[in-house]
């Protein structure tokens, strides 16, 4: 109940299919100092996680709480640590500390698999797993092409007949991308919108190679409804979830408040703390300028092998 104070206007609905309880993400925190501190970001000074990724060499200067940040296990952070001694980095333009299971990020290699309409019909290969949703028109089928440097790729999930699947690509022949039905869409009927929803989230509970949730929010425009729903109900059902932040190179626009993409971004976070045992991890992208791009990768590529080694 706690949680839904914070919300009030949120329908009870979401909460029903299990009983309340925060999501830890997959991993824990492991330091929770009280007072924020600037983390400085040297991205160039570890040894080789990044596997020839152009991360900008220049520091990066993060203003961020710890508690807030998402700390990978077995990441060397010296306990009782001030600023200086955290050799941890963070990617630039998320809450993302890089550690040491970054690594293989690059994507050399991506080929449409299937389109499953049912869990069981999915890839049975036990490669592990992420998934890409969001409200349609988010920018999806636009970040999954950056992702994968091909320009048509996410078509072929844009085609008759697919929209409404679970659609497999396999990166690498040792990973997939999945690319989820969008949500929200006005025009769709109810009837079907609840189908969509029912198998959606059946694949969520059901799916034991999924890594992790990776939960596209467009941060040119305010938090939506429907978004701030579905993020509370991966949390409340403890389904590991990334944010990504799209269209962060738009600029501010009256009609939306006047609110930049930086405050659109802290104000979803605020909203959905509380669903949250942890704060779960975000990056900010663009696909018009691939900002976020290697980020995402890295990010990928740290939750892939640590989720391979245990
Ligand atoms: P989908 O429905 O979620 O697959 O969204 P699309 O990838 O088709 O994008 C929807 C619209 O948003 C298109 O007009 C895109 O050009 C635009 N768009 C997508 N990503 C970005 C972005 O990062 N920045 C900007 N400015 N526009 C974007």
């Amino acid at each position: 109940m706690v949680v839904l104070l914070q919300l009030p206007r949120f329908h009870a609905s979401v909460f029903l299919t299990k009983p309340p309880s925060l999501c830890k993400t997959h991993f824990h925190l492991l330091l929770k100092p009280k007072i924020p501190i600037t983390i400085k970001s040297t991205l160039s000074t570890i040894s080789d996680p990044t596997q020839n990724l152009a991360i900008p060499e220049e520091e990066t200067h993060v203003q961020v709480s710890l508690e807030k940040l998402f700390v990978p296990p077995e990441t060397d952070v010296p306990s009782g640590s001030s600023t200086s001694s955290l050799s941890a980095r963070i990617l630039k333009g998320s809450n993302i500390v890089l550690a040491k299971y970054a690594r293989d990020a690059q994507i050399s290699q991506a080929d449409f698999v299937k389109s499953s309409v049912r869990t069981e019909d999915c890839p049975s290969d036990g490669l592990p797993e992420f998934a890409l949703v969001g409200r349609s028109n988010v920018g999806k089928s636009s970040l999954l092409n950056s992702l994968v440097r091909r320009k048509r790729l996410a078509l072929t999930s844009k085609k008759p007949g697919k929209t409404q699947c679970i659609n497999h690509f396999r990166i690498n022949d040792s990973w997939y991308l999945v690319d989820l039905p969008g949500y929200g869409y006005a025009a769709a009927p109810q009837e079907l919108r609840i189908d969509w929803e029912k198998f959606t989230k059946d694949y969520f509970l059901n799916r034991p190679t999924l890594v992790s949730v990776f939960l596209l929010i467009d941060a040119s425009i305010p938090a939506k409804k429907i978004d701030l729903e579905y993020a509370s109900w991966l949390g409340v059902n403890q389904i590991p979830m990334t944010l990504i932040f799209t269209k962060c190179d738009k600029r501010k626009k009256k009609k939306n408040g006047g609110k930049r993409t930086e405050e659109n971004v802290n104000d979803f976070q605020e909203l959905i703390r509380g669903f949250f045992q942890t704060a779960p991890p975000w990056i900010m992208t663009s696909s018009v300028t691939n900002q976020g791009r290697d980020e995402i990768l890295l990010h990928m590529a740290q939750l892939r092998n640590y989720w391979l080694k245990h």
